[in-house]
């Protein structure tokens, strides 16, 4: 259980127990504990009631609570209130905006247990008129239950491709078929997912399935089913029109449709998805931009983009070490980039109104770039460069003045604060850090967390243009709950000249490693090498850098 887990459960202690009225200073204190222990760099699943209770923030009783849930996974007071509650109101905690205080009221006043019926309630303006409610709290939550209701049986591609990996690792043990392949979404690399979709080439189907269900170890009834929790299915065709299949099913309808009339009849007979795009007289077209956006245009005037490669990257430019958020040290950071070949490592650790993540304040820069000036010293062919996640303020201005953001070697500028804006706000913020002089890169521009939060709104467009004013580089933020910005402007961000940085943000070793789902966005928005601005060498960036800061 790691420590992320462990605060949800504590905050969840807090919020039913504020539903049930419980003691509020009680609440307070779980609610603060929660929001600690999420943010603390050492794991606690291993430390003993003593050492828990030496954490800052965490007391006798909380200490307790902690360890019996790291060690037992017992917490039998949150069990109670969790039994107490009915499943449809536990679910109407979940919507953000109303706090258990209103829950508290929607479940015991308006008698309203399930979401559905808040919704109806809702629209029949009948929450609007309570207490404490008012028109625009409805109309927030009407947004938050349909976001909710689209979000339901969805999930990351990060999560789904492991498991489709491992299911296509027992097909391939099977010996009733000839050709398989993923296709549908999940091979044309969208970023949500609703199933995972498989392609079998066989002439026994029925064998196939038994042959499968046996080594899945679980028994499957129809060509649909579920595996870890997670909907499959499987696709059949005869051997011989295996590519036709794979082809239609890992493209826009559209663009098959298409293709199919640049063929015309008869359909031909072929041994694989090249030879379509060769008979339509077209180069391969890779099923991540078969979605009828111009990839046929570009195709025929042999203007198809190089997609960008893992390999082609040179190292990832926004990361956090322990000196703020993350688990590292640059140290270890450096090593585990220099081992994997990359030429740099860009730290970019929290600036100091991120004080929750222990951001850092003037002092403490100057310190951190002292020690990254000494690392530097110990490599040859590897370099450390010292930049900062800058916090674009309420007004849109950074968090340090010029004399301490020009000691930088660069600065990616992120909103963390006061999510909730009109566009507006968000733009006349967001534009403002896009036009400070050391701003070099846009951080997460939407600020979105995928099926969690819709992020705030922006017209990508102007903001692209603004970037390309001001000589900014946009972030495609690799978290597989960000992949922010989205894939889908990066065409136009290309078309104005504006480069695009594929970063990890990693708070820990393995969060480099994002960086793969960083590349299947950025490839689906059709990023190539030469624009993908950490596919630049050490060297090339430095100029940049130096340039940027005049
Ligand atoms: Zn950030
Ligand atoms: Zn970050």
């Amino acid at each position: 259980m790691n420590n992320s887990d462990i605060a949800d459960i504590l905050k969840a202690y807090a919020d039913l127990s504020e539903l049930h009225g419980g003691n509020p200073f009680k609440i307070k204190s779980f609610a603060a504990a929660s929001f600690r222990i999420d943010k603390l760099p050492i794991p606690l699943a291993n430390k003993s009631i003593a050492e828990l209770e030496a954490i800052d923030g965490v007391g006798k009783s909380i200490a307790k609570v902690v360890y019996e849930i790291a060690q037992h996974n017992r917490f039998p007071e949150l069990e109670e209130l969790i039994a107490n509650t009915p499943e449809g109101v536990r679910d109407i905690m979940r919507i953000k905006g109303i706090g258990p205080k209103k829950v508290a009221v929607i479940w015991k006043e308006m008698q309203i247990e399930t979401i559905g019926e808040l919704l109806y309630a809702c629209k029949e303006n009948r929450l609007a008129q309570f207490k404490g409610f008012g028109l625009k709290t409805q109309e927030a939550v009407i947004k938050q239950i349909e976001f909710m209701f689209a979000s339901a049986n969805k999930f990351h591609y990060a999560k789904a491709q492991p498991i489709a990996a491992s299911v296509f690792g027992f097909i391939q043990q099977c010996e009733t078929y000839e050709s398989a392949s993923l296709c549908g979404h999940i091979r044309r690399g969208f970023e949500v997912l609703e199933s995972m979709d498989i392609l079998i080439a066989t002439d026994n189907e029925e064998a196939f399935m038994q042959e499968l269900s046996s080594l899945l170890n679980q028994s499957i009834l129809t060509n649909q089913f579920t595996y870890l929790g997670y909907p499959i299915h499987v696709y059949f065709s005869t051997p011989d029109a295996f590519a036709w299949e794979l082809f239609r099913l890992s493209s826009d309808t559209k663009h098959a449709e298409k293709i199919l009339a640049r063929i015309g009849s008869p359909i031909p007979e072929v041994r694989d998805e090249e030879e379509i795009y060769e008979v339509a007289n077209l180069p391969y077209i890779n099923p991540v931009l078969r979605d009828n956006r111009n990839e046929i245009e570009l195709a025929e005037q042999g203007k198809l983009p190089e997609l960008v490669e893992y390999g082609d990257l040179k190292g990832p430019l926004h990361n956090h070490s322990t000196w703020s958020d993350g688990l590292n040290t640059i140290s270890e950071m450096a090593t585990w980039c220099y081992k994997q070949g990359f030429e740099y490592l860009g730290m970019a650790d929290h600036s100091k109104s991120a004080f929750y993540a222990k951001g850092l304040n003037e002092e403490r820069v100057l310190a951190q770039q002292e020690e990254i000036k000494k690392l530097n010293l110990t490599w040859k062919d590897f370099r450390i460069f010292a930049g900062i996640e800058c916090d674009i303020l309420y007004d849109g201005n950074l968090d340090y003045d010029n004399s301490i953001l020009k000691t930088f070697d660069y600065v990616v500028a992120s909103v963390h604060s006061i999510l909730k804006m009109t566009e507006e706000k968000a733009m006349e913020r967001l534009l403002k850090a896009i036009e400070n002089p050391y701003t070099t890169i846009l951080g997460h521009p939407t600020g979105r967390l995928l099926l969690m939060r819709e992020g705030y709104p922006i017209n990508h467009h102007k903001i692209i243009d603004a970037c390309a004013a001001n000589n900014v580089v946009i972030e495609l933020n690799a978290n597989p709950y960000r992949l922010d910005m989205d894939w889908r402007y990066i065409d136009y961000a290309l078309e104005k000249g504006v480069m695009i940085s594929i970063n990890p943000d990693a708070h820990e070793l393995e969060g480099f490693l994002d960086m793969h789902w960083g590349i299947v966005a950025a490839q689906k928005g059709g990023l190539y090498k030469e624009m993908c601005f950490n596919a630049k060498s050490a060297l090339e960036l430095d100029t940049w850098f130096k340039k940027k800061r005049g």
